[in-house]
């Protein structure tokens, strides 16, 4: 079993290498962020609940995320290898209540990976991607709130990390091979332990 956190600022390129990650490793992929915009696409009650603040690039509610992530590690099927949580925790609190999920469910992580690009890469990436895929988060004002929720809440938990040793820092500039490159020799080194 091999448990993944995958993190970094927005646009740093978590999604991404998470759908390269779980191709290869066949791991279950949780977005937080996916699960979010699922809902708002389908109108349900949690989607016009967190509407204003996924567009202003607030955070959702620590109790309502941890509700979405518990409910979906306890559905996952034996096929899988393990997991990768991409988006979460974004919180010391939601990492904390993380141990007590996986401590139910009889899991560990294996590794924290922490992709690195730096700010003035992060915003004109985001802009670009604003451009392709109409996100309504990716537009100047709500890129810079992010960023800022980002430092301030985000950041602070991977020091929560670095302290259970499985904390791997990633260079996340240049080609999306050969970040993905480097990540796959983490995840075999760690998978070996
Ligand atoms: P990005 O990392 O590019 O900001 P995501 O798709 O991971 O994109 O998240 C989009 C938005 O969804 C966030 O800005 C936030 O509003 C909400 N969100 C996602 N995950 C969480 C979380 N763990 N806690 C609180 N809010 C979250």
């Amino acid at each position: 079993m091999i448990n993944i956190i995958i993190s970094g600022a927005p646009g740093s390129g978590k999604g991404t290498q998470s759908d390269l990650i779980v191709e290869n490793f066949r791991l279950k992929h949780l977005s937080t962020g996916d699960m979010l915009r699922a809902e708002i696409a389908a109108g349900t009650e949690l989607g016009h609940q967190v509407e204003k603040l996924v567009s202003a690039g607030a955070y959702v509610p620590d109790n309502l995320i941890i509700d979405i992530i518990s409910n979906a590690v306890s559905q996952i099927d034996d096929s899988y290898n393990g997991l990768i949580l991409d988006g979460f925790p974004r919180t010391v609190e939601q990492a904390q209540a993380l141990e007590e999920i996986l401590e139910q469910t009889g899991k560990k992580i294996s590794l924290f990976l922490d992709i690195h690009v730096d700010e003035e890469e992060l915003i004109d990436r985001l802009l670009k991607r604003g451009q392709i895929q109409g996100r309504k988060d990716d537009n100047l004002e709500t890129i810079k709130e992010r960023l800022k929720v980002y430092n301030a809440k985000t950041q602070p938990i991977s020091d929560f990390y670095k302290k259970k040793n499985n904390y791997y820092r990633i260079e996340g500039s240049g080609e999306i091979e050969e970040i993905y490159g480097k990540i796959e020799d983490i995840i075999n080194l760690v998978s070996k332990e």
